[in-house]
């Protein structure tokens, strides 16, 4: 979509701070963070939300946010991980390219999104 942010991103357009990428997907920091570290994971073809992405890609897109968060949290020490997925408006979504959030947690920092 030549409009959306998160396509300009994920396919390097507009450059990002990058922790990782492959064929299907880039993963950044976000912007406005909710916590240090706190990261998305971004497809690269554009899908609005999860009922749109194919489930093969939904998978995939899963499977690597354990990946991510089992590395990074003995990188950053931290206590947990929220991994979270907004669908819609009503429910706090505001980018509408489906992106998977990762946010580091660390006991008693109210950092939830
Ligand atoms: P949502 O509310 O749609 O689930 O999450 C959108 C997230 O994208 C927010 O956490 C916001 O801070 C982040 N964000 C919005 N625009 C940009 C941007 O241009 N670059 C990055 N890295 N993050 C962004
Ligand atoms: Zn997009």
């Amino acid at each position: 979509m030549s409009d959306c942010i998160f396509c300009k991103i994920a396919d390097g357009e507009i450059p990002s701070a990058t922790l990782y990428e492959d064929e299907d997907f880039r993963v950044i920091l976000d912007l406005g963070p909710a916590n240090k570290g706190h990261a998305l994971i971004l497809p690269k073809q554009h899908y609005a939300n999860l009922y749109e992405i194919p489930d093969e890609l939904a998978g995939k897109g899963m499977v690597l946010a354990k990946k991510i968060i089992t590395r990074m949290r003995d990188v950053l020490g931290c206590d947990g991980y929220n991994v979270v997925q907004n669908n819609g408006e009503a429910a706090g979504q505001t980018v509408f390219h489906f992106h998977i959030h990762l946010i580091p947690r660390s006991v008693g920092d109210n950092a939830g999104i």
